[in-house]
C-alpha cells in the first residue's frame, strides 16, 4: 500500500482557525503547476516499480483548480505513475479530492467524476450561520447541503463531510444543544464518512490573535469532552464505526489513503508544504510556491529507531483498533513496559488477545496525554 498526496495551496480567503499552507494569489497557479510537473518527473521512481494504490488531493482548496488545470495534473500523474502499469485512476483503491462547498456545481462534479475521482471530502464545519461567519467560511449551510446533493446527483457514492466542535462563539447559550443539532443535520444527510475535529487554536492563525485579545474564549475542556462523547454516541447509533480519533465511517467506508499515514506506510507528497515518507526517511517541501517551483528548500530527516518507536505510538494509538505490540522494537519497548502495564491497569490502554494495544473509545478524547506518557526522549 502506498499513496500519493498532492497539496494544492490556494484559497480565495482564509478561515480564521486555519494554519495549513495556503495563499490567495491565484495568479501563481501556472508557476505551481510547472513546479508540480517537474516534481512528479523527479519522483518517477519513488514507488520502485510498484503502482500507487491511492491518490489524495488536499489543500488549500483543490476545487479552485479549473477543469483545464485539474486535467493537466491528472494527465501528468497518470503518465508517470499509472500508465507504465497499464492502470487508470478508476482502478486505484481510492482517489479523493477535498472540495469547498462554494466551488461545487453539478457540472463540475460530473467532470471530477470523469477524471476518475471516486471520493469527495467536503468541509461543512457547522450548519449554524453565525458559526460559519466567525470561522470565515466562504459558504452558507444551505450551500453546503446543495453541494452535497449535487455531488450525489453526479454519481459520487463515497462522500466525507467535516465538522468542527469545541467552541462557544455563535451557538447561543447551550453549546451541547447546538452541537447536537449539527450532528442531527449531518446524520440526516447520511454521508459515507464523517470527520469531526476539535477546534485548536493554532499559533499564527487569526483565531489565536482573537483569543489573545480576549475577543474569543477557549471552550471549557469539560464541555469539549461532553461534545466528543455526544459525537461518539450519536454517530454509533446512526451506524457509523469510529475507526480513528476524528474519523467515523459506515461499514466498509473507512478512508483508505489516510490509513497509510497511521500505519507508517510509504507515501509521496507532492506540492509546496507536502510531506513524504519512504519507510525510513521523511522529507517536506518548502511553504513557498516560488521556492518550490525552483526545486529549492526541501528538508529531510532520517528517522532513528527511537523516532520510529515514538511515531508508532503517536500514529498507531490514533486508530480505534490500535496497532500490534509485536511491531515495536523489543529493546525500546522494554523502557516503557512498566508505563504500559500501569496505563492498562488504569483503563487508559487495552491489550487484545490478538496482541494489539489500543486506547479504549471512552479515553480517546484524552489520547494526547496517554501517548505522551509512552514517548522516549
Ligand atoms: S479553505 Fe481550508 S485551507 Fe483554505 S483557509 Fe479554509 S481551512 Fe484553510
Amino acid at each position: 500500500m502506498a499513496g500519493i498526496y498532492v497539496h494544492v495551496p490556494f484559497c480565495t480567503s482564509f478561515c480564521t482557525y486555519c494554519d495549513f499552507y495556503s495563499i490567495t494569489q491565484l495568479g501563481k497557479k501556472p508557476l505551481y503547476l510547472e513546479g508540480l510537473e517537474r516534481e512528479v518527473h523527479r519522483q518517477a521512481e519513488f514507488f520502485n516499480g510498484v503502482p500507487p494504490t491511492t491518490l489524495y488531493l488536499g489543500g488549500g482548496t483543490p476545487s479552485l483548480l479549473s477543469s483545464e488545470e485539474l486535467s493537466r495534473v491528472f494527465v501528468c500523474l497518470g503518465t508517470v505513475f499509472l500508465r507504465p502499469h497499464g492502470l487508470s485512476f478508476e482502478q486505484l483503491d481510492e482517489v479523493t479530492m477535498e472540495v469547498n462547498p462554494d466551488d461545487v456545481t453539478y457540472e463540475r462534479a460530473v467532470f471530477w467524476k470523469s477524471l476518475g475521482i471516486s471520493r469527495i471530502s467536503m468541509g461543512v464545519q457547522s450548519f449554524h450561520p453565525e458559526v460559519l461567519r466567525w470561522m470565515g467560511r466562504r459558504h452558507t449551510a444551505e450551500q453546503a447541503i446543495r453541494a452535497y446533493h449535487d455531488l450525489r446527483r453526479a454519481g459520487f457514492d463515497n462522500i466525507s463531510l467535516d465538522l468542527i466542535f469545541g467552541y462557544e462563539s455563535g451557538v447561543g447559550s447551550d453549546v451541547l444543544a447546538a452541537w447536537d443539532q449539527d450532528l442531527a443535520q449531518m446524520i440526516a444527510l447520511a454521508p459515507e464518512h464523517i470527520s469531526a475535529y476539535q477546534l485548536s487554536i493554532e499559533p499564527g492563525s487569526k483565531l489565536a490573535q482573537w483569543v489573545q485579545q480576549g475577543k474569543v474564549r477557549e471552550l471549557d475542556p469539560e464541555l469539549s469532552a461532553q461534545e466528543y462523547a455526544l459525537l461518539q454516541s450519536r454517530l454509533a447509533a446512526a451506524g457509523y464505526l469510529q475507526y480513528e480519533i476524528s474519523n467515523f465511517a459506515k461499514p466498509g467506508r473507512c478512508a483508505i489513503h489516510n490509513r497509510s499515514y497511521w500505519l507508517r506506510e510509504p507515501y509521496l507528497g507532492l506540492g509546496p508544504a507536502a510531506h513524504s515518507f519512504d519507510g525510513t526517511r521523511r522529507w517536506w517541501n518548502p511553504e513557498d510556491v516560488q521556492m518550490y517551483a525552483a526545486g529549492e528548500g526541501v528538508v529531510s530527516e532520517d528517522l532513528t529507531p527511537r523516532d520510529a518507536f515514538n511515531e508508532q505510538w503517536m500514529l498507531g494509538l490514533r486508530r480505534a483498533e490500535g496497532f500490534p505490540l509485536a511491531s515495536l522494537d523489543p529493546q525500546l519497548y522494554a523502557n516503557v513496559t512498566g508505563d504500559v502495564e500501569r496505563l492498562v491497569r488504569q483503563g487508559s490502554l487495552q491489550k487484545s488477545s490478538e496482541g494489539y494495544i489500543k486506547i479504549p473509545s471512552e479515553k480517546l478524547f484524552v489520547s494526547d496525554g496517554i501517548i505522551c506518557e509512552l514517548m522516549l526522549d
